[in-house]
Parts: C-alpha cells; sequence; structure tokens
C-alpha cells in the first residue's frame, strides 16, 4: 500500500505524522521547520503557541493552549511530545528514514514510534477537540532536545511557571504500546576529563597516565554499579529493579609511544524513583578527589580531574490516586503496575506539580533502532483513545 492509498484507508492522522517525520529533527538539528509549520496549523484553528527556544536559537518548544468551550485556559490536560529524534547515521535503514514508507501495516521512518506518531495524531484531532466544547483546555507541549536527555523541555516549563499556566493532568505520548507506564527512573550524564602529563613512553616516571587513572575510576563507577545491583535498592516492578551506573563512551592518549596527558569519558546513571542522586556523583567525585588525585599529584603536578554534568532528568513516580492516572487506565482499560528504565519528560511535569502518565502508540522496542515503526493499529488505537479523551473532556466538570 503507498501513502496516498493509506491516507483513504488508514488511520487519519498519516498526513500529519509523514509531515512531521519529513522534518530532519535529529536532535543536533534546528527543529524549526517543523515547529513552525505546526505554529501556523495551530494558527489557522485560531491557537497563539509561545515558542521557547535553546541558547543556541535554532531549536525551540511549542506550547499552546485549545480554551475550553467557555473560554477556560487553566486546568486541563497536556499532551506532551518530543519534536526530536535520534540519529540514523551508522544504522543500515530499509528506506528512507526520513521518507515514509508503510510495509505489512507498518508506518516505518525515523520517529514514527518516537514519537512523531503521537504529536500526530494530538495535531490530527484538534477540530474534534474544537468541535466538542470541552468543559476543560487541551494544552499542546512539544519539545526539543529531548534525547540528549531532556534538555529541551525545562525552558518550556519555566516559561509555564513564570506565566502562572497549570494543568491538572499530563499524558506523554512515548511509545508504550498505549499501555500505561505510571514510573520511570532519572538520567544523569556526566563527563569526566582526567589530565596527566605527556612524556615519552620509554620515561614512564616523568609521566602521568591519565588512561591509567581513568581506568581505576571507570571500575570504582563498576563497583558502585555492582553494589546497587547486589544490595538495592529494589523495586521489582521495575524491567531492571535497581539503579543503574555505566561507563558508554571513552576516549584518550595519541600514540603508542606516548604517555597519554588526557583521558575523558562519559558514564550516566539511572536512578529508581526514591533514590537521591546527590549521594552517588558524591562518592565518585570523593574517591577521585580524595584517593586518586594525591597518588597523581606525587607523579605529577598537572594532575587534575574535573567533572561536566552532562543531562539531568528527574525520576517519575505517578500517584494510582491522581485523576489523570485513573482517566488514562479507564479509557485504556489497563489496570497493571509498569514502570521502566528509560526517561520522559513526566518527571519534569510531575516536578511542577502537574500529575502525568506515559502512554503513546508504538512500542519502545522500535524506537532509536534502524527500520523504526509503529503499526497502524496502534495509531488507529491512539486516534480511539484520543477521542474518547475529548469525549470525558467534554463531559467532565
Ligand atoms: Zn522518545
Amino acid at each position: 500500500m503507498n501513502l496516498s492509498e493509506a491516507y483513504t484507508a488508514g488511520p487519519l492522522s498519516l498526513p500529519w505524522i509523514e509531515r512531521l517525520i519529513r522534518f530532519d529533527t535529529t536532535s543536533f538539528q534546528s527543529n524549526l521547520g517543523l515547529i513552525e509549520t505546526v505554529r501556523d496549523y495551530l494558527q489557522t484553528h485560531g491557537l497563539s503557541s509561545t515558542l521557547t527556544y535553546d541558547p543556541s536559537g535554532k531549536k525551540a518548544n511549542l506550547f499552546a493552549t485549545l480554551p475550553a468551550a467557555d473560554g477556560t485556559t487553566q486546568g486541563g490536560i497536556v499532551l506532551s511530545g518530543h519534536t526530536d529524534v535520534v540519529p540514523v547515521k551508522g544504522q543500515t535503514w530499509d528506506s528512507d528514514p526520513f521518507s515514509p514508507e508503510i510495509r505489512d501495516g507498518k508506518l516505518f521512518g525515523r520517529g514514527t514510534c518516537d514519537m512523531k506518531g503521537f504529536i500526530g495524531v494530538a495535531l490530527t484531532l484538534l477540530p474534534e477537540m474544537k468541535a466538542a466544547k470541552l468543559k476543560q483546555p487541551v494544552h499542546f507541549a512539544f519539545s526539543c532536545d529531548e534525547e540528549l536527555g531532556c534538555v529541551g523541555a525545562p525552558y518550556m516549563l519555566a516559561d509555564l511557571k513564570a506565566r502562572g499556566i497549570t494543568a491538572s493532568g499530563c499524558i506523554v505520548g512515548e511509545p508504550t504500546d498505549m499501555r500505561v507506564i505510571v514510573a520511570h527512573k532519572g538520567i544523569n550524564a556526566y563527563r569526566c576529563r582526567v589530565h596527566g602529563h605527556a612524556a615519552h613512553s620509554s620515561l614512564t616516571p616523568q609521566g602521568l597516565n591519565a588512561i591509567e587513572y581513568a581506568a581505576r575510576l571507570i571500575c570504582f563507577i563498576r563497583d558502585q554499579a555492582d553494589q546497587f545491583r547486589a544490595d538495592g535498592p529494589f523495586d521489582e516492578a521495575f524491567d531492571v529493579p535497581f539503579t543503574t551506573l555505566q561507563t558508554s563512551i571513552i576516549s584518550g592518549g595519541n600514540a603508542i609511544n606516548t604517555i597519554p596527558a588526557n583521558c575523558e569519558f562519559s558514564f550516566e546513571y539511572r536512578n529508581l524513583p526514591g533514590v537521591d542522586t546527590g549521594p552517588i556523583i558524591a562518592r565518585i567525585k570523593d574517591y577521585a578527589a580524595n584517593t586518586l588525585l594525591p597518588r597523581m599529584k606525587k607523579e605529577h603536578a598537572n594532575a587534575n580531574i574535573d567533572f561536566e554534568l552532562l543531562a539531568s532528568a528527574p525520576t517519575f513516580d505517578a500517584s494510582e490516586q491522581a485523576a489523570i492516572t485513573q482517566l488514562v487506565r479507564a479509557l485504556t482499560h489497563d489496570q497493571a503496575i509498569r514502570k521502566v528504565a528509560y526517561g520522559t519528560e513526566a518527571g519534569l511535569f510531575q516536578a511542577l506539580g502537574i500529575p502525568s502518565v506515559v502512554c503513546g502508540p508504538g512500542s519502545i522496542e522500535q524506537a532509536h533502532k534502524a527500520n523504526e515503526y509503529v503499526t497502524l493499529e496502534q495509531l488507529s488505537q491512539c486516534e480511539s483513545f484520543m477521542r474518547k479523551l475529548i469525549q470525558s473532556l467534554a463531559q467532565a466538570s
């Protein structure tokens, strides 16, 4: 089936999803083309958008409110999605990742499940929302730089806070197979630079080997990970039921016969809700400053170890009593308690006092991979979920 045939037979939201996917919004690139297209569309429906930019000015978040029929703009439900996607570099795709294709009932393309499908459904159903005489407003919150560790949304949320905008609930449409996710871990990512001193490799007493000390620190990080794995705390509702740490990137040295002056590595940890992040990084920094550095300084005065925070996003732990949790459970007929290791923006909305749940079309299994796809069935399911949501907002007082 080609796309135009699917448009008449398949989910109503396909044209919008296709339009969104054709913008290459890989996180390191501008997303302004997509954001401005969405802004202009919302404008034609009488909604004005607030754009909040990242420091480069090349990327923006968009927030817009469809007021209730009586003009109310406070309260209501936020529909949250990130507009950026992960890179396709190094992946082998069977079709152009930015030119969506339908094969075997699946829509292929970068961002189909993570997470332009959800955004496309929300935009497509805007006319139905307008026609429904809502008793509560619907807010659209489309962010940038989520894939860099939820870096973009904080600009939007700070603006909402400054303008006193509140909502009674938020649905983050990350891919969950349209099931309800009520908790996820936090994200904390750091870069560490170990500074030593270069010398000819035969003259080891004159140099300070940065790689060797970086290795010691990396082993210490691994020891912390092993301790969490062995001793907890545990939450068995999570797919990985303990806090994890790991080193993911490393580089250092420049020649086989030179003592490396520098080594740099990145590590991250994913903490369970209730596990304080402060003591984890404090232990790592303490080991660097008070165990490794004194030994390094004995070898060379140039010794140094510094840390840079790259990204942090809070944990998310929904209340079962929250109205949004009960509403989304009722609309999806899903009462299971599901908690996941991957992070989303739900923790950020929650921290702003907006109770949240994660529920969207497609599977996290297909996210970030070559041949990412969402099934047309999942998109139809998301559309009918969104229609039921509209109905309930039209009835709610
Ligand atoms: Zn995502």
